[in-house]
């Protein structure tokens, strides 16, 4: 059995948090039995882009704060951060209330300029990722996911929140090489493979901050914010999210990176052999998340690897021009350049290049770009 402790907790209040945390630390032996007092620890933060604390989308910083005051404890020799999918680290962290927690602890921040590979002998496509160097040279990792729905990959927790080891702004590029949903999730768990290489003779600990979360079209600023009043902890990414989903009500059978995770033997994705501590999944019975909206099933997953099916099948990105302040960003970050614009003008969309990866709406600050409707034919294939 793997264990995953979950903590009910209903507000970022510092001294709350900690005592939250401390008790889910002693079903696991405590953090001690994680860090000594010569480890480096690596805070791997979820910091996707500039967006408000109380939005949801990223780790709060009092969450974070609780973390490492409890790491301080043991070691101060700790680093702090995450690769933000297209501003820079600094930048996010101001935004996001992080920075100010961080420069009063006495942090380090990740130094994002070195990067190093990491490798997966026993990859299914992918055997070697470029990652932040700063992120592996340590030795325990505590990995800090929020608890959000992801209109590609479902729902995001542990292990995809691990996709910010990927170096600087290259995860865009990822969503070109691995362009349909199932690929996406191999390249997923190739990468936790040769993070999990990587830390073999490490600590690994993961805690998800999913006091408010997202719910809808995640894992940014098209989703809704929602309390789900949790706090997950294992040292099983794979449990973890597999009793996540279950804590606000989604349909695990969707959750495909999970799934593939656990077939690969990278963790237990059968809530059966899971023992969950501290609270039970039961008392979290009010908390119901909205998928997002059309979530695809096994046969649509399997379909979309043929190119040629997504326009047929899936929604496209429409942007809003009541909310669009013509900034650019969804242009800027979008892989295969599907999306563009012209100084002074809306984006403009080219759908048969688009790949669904959604990376324009999860950047959009103004959550301008929303779903349009799904194509007859794909209404009537799923
Ligand atoms: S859709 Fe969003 S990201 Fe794109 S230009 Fe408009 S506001 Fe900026
Ligand atoms: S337009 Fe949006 S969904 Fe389409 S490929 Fe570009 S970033 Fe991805």
């Amino acid at each position: 059995m793997t264990k995953v402790v979950l903590t009910k907790c209903e507000e970022y209040n510092l001294d709350l948090i900690k005592q939250d945390l401390r008790s889910s630390l002693s079903f696991l032996g405590g953090l001690e039995s994680f860090i000594k007092k010569s480890d480096k620890v690596f805070i791997k933060l979820n910091c996707v882009g500039p967006f408000e604390a109380e939005k949801g989308i990223t780790t709060h910083p009092v969450f974070a704060q609780a973390v490492i005051q409890l790491v301080k404890e043991i070691t101060t020799n700790i680093i702090i951060g995450d690769n933000p999918a297209t501003k820079d680290l600094t930048f996010t962290l101001k935004k996001n209330g992080l920075y100010d927690v961080i420069i009063a602890e006495g942090v380090e921040i990740l130094d994002g300029r070195e990067s190093t590979t990491i490798v997966n002998e026993n990859c299914h496509i992918y055997n070697q990722f470029q990652v932040s160097k700063s992120m592996v040279d340590v030795d325990v990792m505590i990995n800090l996911p929020k608890l959000k729905t992801h209109s590609l990959a479902y729902m995001t927790g542990a292990e995809k929140n691990l996709f910010g080891f990927i170096f600087g702004l290259n995860k865009a590029g990822w969503h070109v090489k691995a362009s349909n949903p199932l690929e996406f999730g191999e390249a997923i768990n190739d990468l936790y493979g040769a993070i999990l290489n990587a830390f073999k003779d490490k600590k690994i600990l993961h805690i998800m901050d999913g006091i408010i979360g997202l719910e809808g079209e995640g894992p940014s600023s098209g989703g809704i914010t929602k309390k789900a009043n949790a706090i997950l902890m294992s040292t099983d990414a794979v449990s973890l999210d597999r009793v996540a989903v279950e804590v606000v009500h989604l349909d695990n059978k969707k959750l495909f990176i999970n799934k593939i995770a656990g077939e690969r033997g990278y963790g237990e994705n059968n809530l059966e052999n899971i023992e969950v501590l501290g609270n039970s999944i039961d008392d979290f019975a009010d908390i119901n998340f909205l998928p997002p909206k059309d979530s695809l099933g096994n046969l649509g997953l399997r379909m979309l690897r043929i190119k040629t099916f997504r326009n047929v099948l899936l929604e496209h990105p429409v942007v809003m021009h009541n909310s669009c302040i013509r900034c650019g960003e969804c242009a800027k970050i979008c892989p295969p350049k599907a999306m563009t614009i012209k100084a002074g003008e809306f984006p403009r969309l080219n759908k048969s290049h688009c790949i669904r990866c959604w990376c324009c709406s999860e950047v959009c600050p103004k959550n301008a770009i929303k779903k349009s409707r799904r194509p007859i034919i794909g209404k009537i294939v799923f």
